[in-house]
Formats: C-alpha cells, structure tokens, sequence
C-alpha cells in the first residue's frame, strides 16, 4: 500500500492510494466519502517528524570508499525537522559550501512510540517505509569534525514521495541515485551493516522514537556531487523514487527586516 498526506475540506489526513486518480482515508471521519478523486485533495508534506535519526557509515562499501573502518556499533547523528522537504521540492546549495554531495537511503518511519524495543518487536512500531536523500556539504563535515551543520542545512533532507507499507524483503532492496538522467550511485540493503530491526532496537534503547519519526539507514558507495541546475532522483526498487531539483541560495533579505511595532 502506497499512503500519502493530504487534506480535503480543511481536515488533514492520511490516505492510501487505490488508483492513478483516487485515493482511500486511512481512518475515515463521518461523512467522509470511501474514496475522493486526487483533483479535490491538496498534497500535504508527507512526514512531519520530532527527529530525524541518521546512521552514518552503514553500507561496508561506503565505509571502504570513504576510507573509513567498519563500525562496530550504529554511529547515529540527527537532522533537525526543518531540513525536511517532500518530493518535487528545491535542495538549496548553501552559499557556504562548495562541495554539496547526495546519499540516496532507505527511510524508515515510525508508527507507534517505541522505548527499548526488542528487534523481533521493531516492525510492528513502523508505519512504512520511503525514500531520502541525506544530503550533506562534504566539505564543511570534513571542516567541523562533527555534522550538524554539514547534515542540517534548510531542504537537506528530501523524503518521499509516499510511504510504502509493505515492500518486501527489506535484505533486498536495490537504491540508486540518478543525477540529469544518469545512474550515479547504485547499491542494494543486502550490503547493510545494521539493518533496519536492528536500527530500531539500537535507536529505541537510546531516546524515545515517537509516531512520524524517521530513521535514515545509510548510504552505499558512490555519493558524489549535485550542482544547481541538477535533476536528482532517489530510487528504491518496490519502495518509490523521490525527485528533487538543485538550486543556489538566495539570501532573502526581507527577512531579516524588523518587524514594525504594533
Ligand atoms: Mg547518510
């Protein structure tokens, strides 16, 4: 089942989608029909998260490519909120970095609270799963130390464009990032040091994961750069593809205009 948010007639809510023109209310109000026609929904961004959870270095060939060493435990970082955007959205190129780089990943989001879950319990706390772009300003990483900045820019965390609940094997799944039209980064979860259970349990066991919350689960060999101008796509074999275009920052000066006093 493919869910995306929307809303209709002032109410937001999650639907899935039954045809190319018709969608389904997830929990249906009274008097809500059974299915609306996509023409009279507004699309809704698709997650709104408490935290975005990370893992770095979760695919062995990334970690090689980076010349890094295997992990022996999950190494997490976070994105704040306000770096979501949906699909079709504009990743803005701060003005400084030089050197943006995409990370196609698995997305994981949560459906119920989960606090020291076990792995055999994960599954049942997530809603479904989706594709993310983790970008990040690889030269300001490698500058800082640390990643918050380099992770947490405005529009670095591309998610969507559905939520899909049932793709299979979650061992294997093949993702791929495609930059104007051209396969840039290839790579399948077989290849995952953690996988997604796991990554539940870990993360639970650390901080509460709260519905609408999602853990991006790692990035294969392959990231490279994105300019503005750039067509990128996230493509998950079963899961979905995610389309983002690149633009260049714009500072917007009327914000930082004092409000008038009333
Ligand atoms: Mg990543």
């Amino acid at each position: 089942m493919r869910i995306i948010r929307v809303r209709h007639k002032g109410l937001a809510f999650y639907a899935a989608i039954v045809s190319p023109e018709s969608v389904r209310p997830l929990n249906r109000e009274a008097g809500q029909p059974e299915e609306i026609p996509l023409a009279e929904l507004e699309l809704l961004s698709l997650i709104r998260p408490s935290k975005v959870v990370c893992v770095g270095l979760n695919y062995l060939d990334h970690a090689r490519e980076m010349g890094l060493a295997v992990p022996e435990e999950p190494i997490l970082f976070l994105k704040p909120p306000s770096s979501v955007i949906g699909a079709g959205d504009a990743i803005v190129l701060p003005a400084s970095s030089e050197q943006v780089d995409y990370e196609a990943e698995l997305a994981l989001v949560m459906g119920r609270t989960a606090r020291y879950v076990s792995e055999d319990a994960a599954a049942q706390h997530i809603f479904g799963y989706t594709c993310a772009n983790d970008v990040t300003a690889r030269d300001l990483q490698k500058k800082d130390g640390q990643w918050t900045r380099a992770k947490g820019f405005d529009t670095f965390c591309p998610v969507g464009p559905w939520i899909e609940t049932e793709p299979g094997d979650l061992g294997s799944l093949a993702l791929r990032t495609v930059v104007n039209g051209e396969v840039r980064q290839e790579g399948n979860t077989a290849s995952m040091i953690f996988p997604p259970h796991l990554l539940v349990s870990y993360i639970s066991n650390i901080m509460t994961l709260l519905p609408g919350d999602v853990i991006l689960t790692g990035t294969p060999a392959g990231v490279g750069p994105i300019r503005a101008g750039d067509e990128v796509s996230v493509e998950i074999d079963r899961v979905g593809f995610l389309q983002n275009t690149v633009i260049g920052e714009r500072i917007d000066e009327s914000l930082d205009e004092p409000t008038a006093m009333q």
